[in-house]
């Protein structure tokens, strides 16, 4: 009989994974329960929308048996079968495409439990198996096939003898050795707590044949040890117990068994709602970002369940796009089973879960916030974009919702804060919420647009990513407070005085502004006495819609236009530069017009922007150098 190889990637996935990744071994039995199960599910599922198929309650069900004899251990179950080609599909490759690419990348160093992740569950047996043999009969097939494979080798398929449909593993389990322990592989009562542990709450009786001590019949005082057998799991799914029976441990297993993230939820979510629409959910924030989170290959959704039977993986409705980050499941008894992918989106009933599942998520993390703050923080730090873009798209429609789930960086706090805790502690005679937009908090640190409002003792907040000043300008106010650019024209703060001032110099100086603009024309708008620098010569701000980093932002996307920010280069009338630019003007036009375009090239690489000719720059800094 001719062996086939395993695909080369599969190879060596299987043998990392065999050899490292796995500090529990003993999930291998929670992902072959759960791909049971699943096999169970699809064949109820298809008996309950399929009038040709009746099948009885009694008969579904996975049945776990353990010899210690020939060391092997059996699952079988009654699920859906494979035929051929599916034992070859499904258990002859694994590890779909990037998958693989994405181990590398990551090491997995913390040892998180990627199996089931990428579809490898059924792997896992060769964590403890030397040989896995798989015998299964599909439904609607007359003909059953044995799998087997001794891991990196290959596998074997050939015609096998199966009276009923379903599917029977056996494991070769493993010999012990000087540090592993396989024997608790074959031990009923391991055996059993590995299963309440990870699969309890499996619709399906997970039976076990158990031996106990029972009086023999007639008898007062003698014994017998009888096999009996027994369901090991309670069968009642998590999310129909009680929150109060239940420990943060169960949640997690949850998560772990659901294949939901590979790192522990940061914060869990169970609903009940017994209502004009009746649904019950568990929900998990988890703690990191997904590897492919903010990649266009990120599918959001939440399993969806009709009255226990799952009917859809991940359904994109339940879910809007700001919370896409969300995991977990919803079961509801008001759902039709046969409802089809296009139905659904117009579902009352899904509508009315989904509009619920978001305000719930909406408070939990409000209750994140103000209870649990550093929690908080750690999600803001992962999801917190996703947030943003939320007010953002849609026109802003969602931005109330979201507005107070948003953080900023503080120039007074030096760390995250709220727009309530901005606007709550800003001074009487503050008119505005003050913001900079740069790089990094250490380079708007040194904005010299930042000095003047800085100066007043307002705090500024600090906006880091490219999407918080779009966010920013689609809430326009947060508690009727104006948002206002550090760098915008006015900044709203000078005194009647310091305007009069300011208009007096403007007029002394006209001519001097006028003739760097016209030197700097196309570049800039007006060249003005700026209000606002206090120790630094020049700076850049806008008029208009757009700012500077708005429009950094809008041309570093694809096919953007060309658009442009209405850029004013403010100098600093006080500053002893301003005392040579004047003296330039009065007696050395050549002078004049190289100091201009000096000053407006500072002006550019202060904020960050590219300057046009650099070398011109530098040798022109040489000239005056010499
Ligand atoms: P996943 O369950 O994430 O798809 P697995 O590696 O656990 O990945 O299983 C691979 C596939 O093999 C399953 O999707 C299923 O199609 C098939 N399979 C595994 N075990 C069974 C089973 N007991 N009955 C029917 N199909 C099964
Ligand atoms: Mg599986």
């Amino acid at each position: 009989m001719e062996t086939k190889q395993f695909q080369a990637e599969s190879k060596r996935l299987l043998e990392m994974m065999i050899n490292s990744i796995y500090t529990k071994r003993e999930v291998f039995l929670r992902e072959l329960i759960s791909n049971a199960s699943d096999a169970i599910d699809k064949i109820y599922y298809k008996a309950l929308t399929d009038d040709s198929l009746t099948f009885e309650k009694d008969s579904y069900y996975i049945k776990i048996e353990a010899n210690k004899e020939s060391r092997t251990l059996k699952v079988t179950d009654t699920g859906i079968g494979m035929t051929k080609e599916e034992l070859e599909n499904n258990l002859g490759t694994i590890a779909k495409s990037g998958s693989l690419a994405f181990k590398n990348e990551n090491e997995l160093k913390d040892g998180h439990d990627i199996i089931g992740q990428f579809g490898v569950g059924f792997y896992a047996a060769f964590m403890v198996a030397d040989s896995v043999t798989v015998k299964s009969k599909a439904l609607g097939s007359s003909e059953a096939f044995k799998w087997e494979s001794t891991g990196a080798e290959g596998y074997t398929i050939e015609p096998a003898e199966k009276e009923t449909i379903g599917t029977e593993i056996i494991l070769k389990i493993k010999e012990n050795t000087e540090d592993e322990n396989y024997d608790e592989f074959l031990e009923e009562y391991s055996l059993k707590s590995i299963i309440k542990k990870y699969s309890d709450f499996i619709r399906y009786p997970i039976k076990m044949d158990v031996t106990s001590s029972k009086l023999k019949e007639g008898s007062e005082d003698e014994w017998e040890s009888v096999q009996e057998e027994q369901t090991v799991n309670s069968m009642v799914p998590i999310w129909r117990k009680n929150k109060s029976e239940l420990t943060e441990e169960d949640y997690t297993n949850f998560y772990n068994e659901k294949h939901y993230g590979f790192d522990k939820p940061l914060k869990h979510i169970h609903i009940s709602v017994d209502g004009a629409v009746r649904y019950n959910a568990i929900l998990f924030i988890p703690e990191k970002i997904p590897f492919d989170y903010y990649s266009p290959e990120y599918e959001k959704g939440l399993e969806l369940y009709s009255n226990g039977v799952l009917i859809m993986n991940k359904c994109a409705d339940l879910l809007p796009d700001y919370f896409s980050f969300v995991k977990g499941m919803v079961d509801s008894e008001d759902l039709s089973l046969n409802i089809s992918r296009e139905m659904l989106q117009h579902d009352r009933q899904l509508k009315l879960i989904a509009k619920n599942i978001s305000k719930k998520i909406k408070s939990e993390l409000l209750s994140l916030l103000k209870e649990e703050r550093e929690k908080y923080e750690e999600f803001y730090k992962s999801f917190g974009r996703q947030l943003k873009f939320g007010v953002y798209s849609d026109f802003g429609a969602n931005k109330d919702l979201l507005q107070d789930l948003l953080m900023f960086y503080s120039s007074k706090e030096k760390k995250n804060v709220t727009l309530d805790e901005y606007v709550s502690r800003m001074p009487e005679d503050q008119k505005y919420i003050y913001y900079a937009s740069g790089e990094s908090a250490e380079r708007i640190e040194k904005l010299p647009q930042t000095e003047l409002v800085a100066e007043k003792g307002y705090e500024i907040l600090y906006f880091t990513d490219d999407i918080d000043e779009f966010a920013v300008r689609m809430l326009n106010t947060y508690k009727e407070k104006e948002f206002k650019s550090v760098s915008s024209g006015d900044l709203g703060i000078e005194s009647e005085e310091e305007k009069k001032e300011n208009e007096s110099e403007e007029k002394e100086n006209k001519e001097l502004f006028e003739a760097m603009r016209g030197i700097l024309s196309g570049k800039v708008k007006e060249v003005k006495a700026s209000k606002r620098l206090k120790s630094h010569p020049v700076c850049l701000s806008t008029v208009g819609e757009l700012t500077i980093e708005m429009e950094k932002v809008l041309k570093a996307m694809p096919n953007s236009q060309n658009v442009e920010a209405e850029k004013v280069l403010e100098i600093n009338p006080n500053h002893e530069v301003f005392e040579s630019l004047k003296a330039a003007f009065e007696n050395d036009k050549q002078k004049f017009e190289l100091y201009t375009e000096l000053l407006y090239n500072q002006a550019l690489l202060i904020e960050g922007l590219t300057i046009q000719d650099p070398v011109e720059f530098t040798n022109n800094i040489c000239k005056i150098m010499v």
